[in-house]
């Protein structure tokens, strides 16, 4: 990775709680993760040979709520990549305000290179290591990148058998079937999009001929291009790892949708031009939502962006010397710990509807969901203006300070 992310996350944090004038022992103790485990996951493969895999979680903090976040499988995944996204769960429960402490996991694993009888003997193995350390007062997994619900159902399969009993309020993101809750799954893009109309209400631009390019069309990326296309903008980019699809007519991203379930490429989609994934950030829209990876937009492709709204509908896309470049030039950008922070929050409803076993329909979620995230986005808009900062300092002010005044009120243990 060109950019340490870790690093990136820290220098953030900082910057933060000098502007709040935190005391030097609690920066210090907020620098630090609460718990970090690292794991071998033994694999008996399909072929019979034995391949070991190396798993993560990490628990940042837990003063106001069990620790909450993702797990990953991808083949790039670090311990300081899973630190880095730790500490912004953290910070994203406390934008939005809801009890819950930050943790990600990953697994060193490319999903796509393994069976799906691999995949599911890596889960339950992953889940077995570090049983003693999640559960529903604990921490609570959900699906990230190269996860999905049903390795969220392997995963609550596994505790389950372990525990002796049901436990559906260990994961969240799991299928509905298994207590999952109604719009989790596209839940982090709806969220993306609420804090995108909120911004366009704000600026007063908002037409519905806004032209939209959408990178990654994974989870959150098909699912805002979808959205976006039903409120009727013009999606005229995406793109996967495969490379970018191109219509200034407006691209259908639920044809494209069913071309991949059929098992195609993103690219074989015919009513489209082609174009090279490292290009698609030179094309000229009006919102664009990086829903891919971390440090996507880097100091090298950032003066090439021609967009009004940066919605990071990924964790981490935009590095800060990027950012520098984009504000000078005006983009408004609406930072990962506010604008992708639906996923925690329906993950949230998930695991409370979870803890009473009484379940909401779909349209008691989505307005729920709004307004938690109108409220936090006006929450940071507002202190974006009083104060004349950018949008992710107000962000993690307003977290951090949440997160300083529950470890101020509990105290250090013992
Ligand atoms: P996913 O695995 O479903 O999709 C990832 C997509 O990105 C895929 O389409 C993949 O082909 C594409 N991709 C990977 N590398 C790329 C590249 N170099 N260029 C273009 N596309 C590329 O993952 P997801 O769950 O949609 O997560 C995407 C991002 O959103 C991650 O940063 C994740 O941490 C963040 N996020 C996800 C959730 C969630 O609920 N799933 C919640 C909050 C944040």
């Amino acid at each position: 990775m060109a950019d340490n992310i870790w690093e990136m996350t820290l220098n953030r944090l900082d910057y933060t709680m000098d502007m709040l004038g935190l005391k030097k022992g609690l920066q210090k103790y907020l620098r630090e993760p609460r718990r970090i485990i690292e794991v071998r996951i033994p694999v008996k493969m399909d072929s019979g040979a034995i391949e070991i895999f190396k798993g993560y979680r990490v628990q940042h903090n837990t003063n106001r709520g069990p620790a909450k976040g993702g797990i990953r499988y991808h083949q790039d995944v670090t311990l300081d990549e899973i630190k880095a996204l730790a500490m912004l769960m953290t910070w994203k429960c406390a934008v939005v305000n809801i009890p819950f402490g930050g943790a990600k996991g990953g697994v060193v694993v490319d999903p796509s290179k393994v069976s799906q009888n691999e995949l599911e003997h890596i889960t339950r193995r992953y889940t077995f290591e570090i049983i003693e350390d999640i559960g529903p007062e604990k921490d609570i997994p959900a699906p990230d990148v190269g996860t999905n619900a049903q390795i969220m159902a392997w995963i609550m399969d596994t505790y389950s058998m372990v525990k002796g009993h049901a436990v559906p309020g260990v994961v969240t993101g799991k299928p509905i079937a298994l207590g999952g809750s109604q719009g989790r799954e596209d839940a982090t893009s709806r969220g993306c999009v609420y804090t995108i109309l909120s911004i366009l209400k704000m600026l007063g631009i908002d037409t519905p001929d806004l032209r939209v390019i959408v990178q990654g069309f994974g989870n959150v990326g098909s699912n805002c291009a979808k959205i976006m296309c039903d409120l009727g903008y013009k999606i005229v980019v995406v793109s996967d790892i495969s490379g970018g699809l191109y219509n200034p007519k407006g691209l259908d991203p639920y044809k494209i949708s069913e071309n991949i379930k059929k098992g195609n490429t993103l690219i074989s989609y015919n009513d489209a031009e082609k174009i090279d994934g490292s290009k698609i950030f030179d094309i000229e829209c009006d919102i664009l939502i990086p829903a891919a990876l971390e440090n996507q937009i880097t100091s090298a492709n950032a003066s090439n962006i021609k967009t009004r709204i940066i919605a990071e509908g990924a964790n981490g896309p935009v590095t800060p010397d990027a950012e520098k470049i984009l504000l000078e030039n005006g983009i408004f950008i609406i930072p990962d710990v506010l604008c992708n922070a639906g996923g925690v929050t329906v993950s949230y409803f998930e695991w409370v509807q979870g803890n009473l076993a009484y379940f909401w329909g779909k349209r008691e979620v989505n307005l729920k969901l709004r307004d938690i995230m109108e409220k936090a986005f006006y929450d940071v808009y507002n202190m974006h203006k009083e104060k004349k900062i950018d949008m992710r300092t107000a962000a993690l002010m307003i977290a951090v300070e949440r997160v300083a005044e529950a470890v101020n009120l509990g105290g250090i243990y013992p």
